[in-house]
């Protein structure tokens, strides 16, 4: 297989490239509106033809956006197989009159083509395709067997992927998995993340009256928001540490070559510090400790908190009930299921049994370990393409990468186009021509690598 494959045929096809992200960014795929999605995978199924990849639209049941599939398999190495994950649907556009073009325009300026998904994840996915398109121009056939999995969920919490992957277990079967997307830092270099983080999601309530009070009659009345108070102290310590029993039971520390990893990963206290105006972290983390937080610690942060008047001015009021949102972000080994008992245990072995709890959202983490074959593969792939590339064991946020670690049984790695301050899920995201280039190279070079192995 010639090395040159890359280069030269990515090169000779950059223009179509721009043209076919601009022509998936003009159809929109809202899927929080349901917009436009049976269309997106119709458009997707064509793209995938066109670059020579065999693809059929999967169903799961009416209401549920529908999965494209595609799938090629290689005449030289059929061992092996390697799978794309992406997804077709956007966030919506909102504020519209916040965007400089329209946001489903796809208006290029230079080295940037603008418009609502044009990273996030339209642009990592046309890199993907046009990576199998490259190889399959320059020798009529692919390092490794590639199978696509694009999904139409993903902005809206992926809530039937886990179903998918179960029905489709067979078919979607392989020994590797690109995740969709990754981030680029502000010195170009391609971050190769081999986790995410889990999250729950709870809100948790207390009622105390029927119906607000006059605050006079708070020498009677009990006040809700200070019962709530008084709960959600004991949730955890102002180092940041959960103070549910067990929490952390299950939980493992860093492997030496994970310790390694995170050593040497490039992270700027002070910039950081900067960007959001804050002086100093919890817990006063710092040097590789706040770096440990970053990739492998767990929150429990209130994400909202409300009770009585906040608006204008002064009213004394005693109010009937008070709320508050909670998230948690979770590491390896932490079942969500076990975590909600365990926090239902807390509350009532406190003696808060008044306290309402409902859950939103329960996501286990994923991690690849460090020392798999798959991740040097990937990394020498990264440095050949962008000359530097940065190992991460975990990103900070969350992804369904659980439930294809758990049932495909295949480490998942993220490496993609997304350059950090491109303004995914913001007005005027753009995706940058030079790290689309680049990143459909990486993803030729990563075929190559998974196939010779
Ligand atoms: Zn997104």
């Amino acid at each position: 297989m010639s090395k040159m494959i890359p280069t030269k045929h990515v090169d000779a096809h950059m223009g179509e490239l721009v043209s076919d992200l601009q022509m998936l960014i003009r159809q929109p795929s809202v899927s929080a509106k349901n917009e436009g999605i049976e269309e997106c995978a119709i458009l997707v199924q064509k793209l995938l033809k066109k670059s020579g990849v065999k693809s059929e639209i999967l169903r799961l049941k009416k209401g549920v956006a529908p999965i494209v599939y595609g799938e090629i398999k290689s005449k030289q190495n059929s061992k092996k197989t390697l799978m794309f994950y992406n997804h077709y649907d956007v966030q919506p556009a909102e504020p519209f009159d916040l965007w400089d073009d329209p946001p489903f325009s796809g208006t290029k300026k230079g080295n940037k083509i603008f418009g609502r998904g044009a990273t996030d994840d339209k642009g990592e996915l046309i890199t993907r395709i046009k990576a199998v398109e490259a190889c399959l121009k320059t020798t009529g056939d692919v390092p490794c067997n590639i199978k696509f999995v694009i999904e139409g969920e993903e902005e809206t919490g992926s809530a039937h992927i886990e179903e998918y992957l179960r029905k489709y277990k067979k078919k979607f079967s392989c020994d590797g998995v690109i995740w969709e997307f990754g981030y680029v830092d502000a010195k170009n270099r391609p971050i190769i993340g081999l986790g995410m983080k889990g999250l729950l999601f709870v809100e948790l309530s207390v009622k105390e009256s029927i119906r607000d009070a006059h605050s006079s009659l708070a020498v009677l009345i009990k006040n809700p928001a200070w019962r709530l108070i008084e709960v959600v102290n004991t949730l955890r310590n102002s180092d940041g540490e959960v103070l549910i029993k067990d929490w952390y039971s299950e939980v493992s520390s860093f492997s030496k070559n994970d310790l390694k990893i995170i050593k040497n990963e490039p992270f700027d206290e002070n910039v950081f510090k900067k960007e959001f105006g804050i002086k100093s972290f919890v817990g006063n983390k710092k040097g590789m400790d706040a770096k440990k937080a970053l990739v492998g610690g767990a929150t429990c942060n209130i994400a909202g908190f409300v009770s009585g008047y906040v608006g204008d001015g002064a009213k004394t009021v005693l109010p009937g009930s008070a709320l508050v949102k909670i998230d948690f972000r979770l590491i390896p080994k932490m079942d969500p299921k076990k975590q909600v008992l365990r926090l239902k245990n807390h509350l009532k072995s406190k003696g808060f049994s008044d306290v309402g709890i409902r859950v939103y959202h329960g996501e286990a983490a994923a991690r690849t370990d460090s020392s798999h074959p798959f991740v040097s593969q990937v990394k020498d792939a990264a440095d050949k393409s962008f000359g530097k590339s940065i190992l991460n064991v975990s990103n900070a946020g969350t992804g369904p990468m659980y439930p294809f670690v758990e049932i495909l049984n295949a480490p998942c790695i993220s490496i993609g186009s997304t350059y950090m301050f491109s303004r995914i899920h913001s007005p005027n995201e753009f995706a940058r021509v030079d790290l689309l280039k680049k990143t459909t190279k990486c993803m030729c070079e990563i075929m190559i690598n998974f196939g010779n192995s």
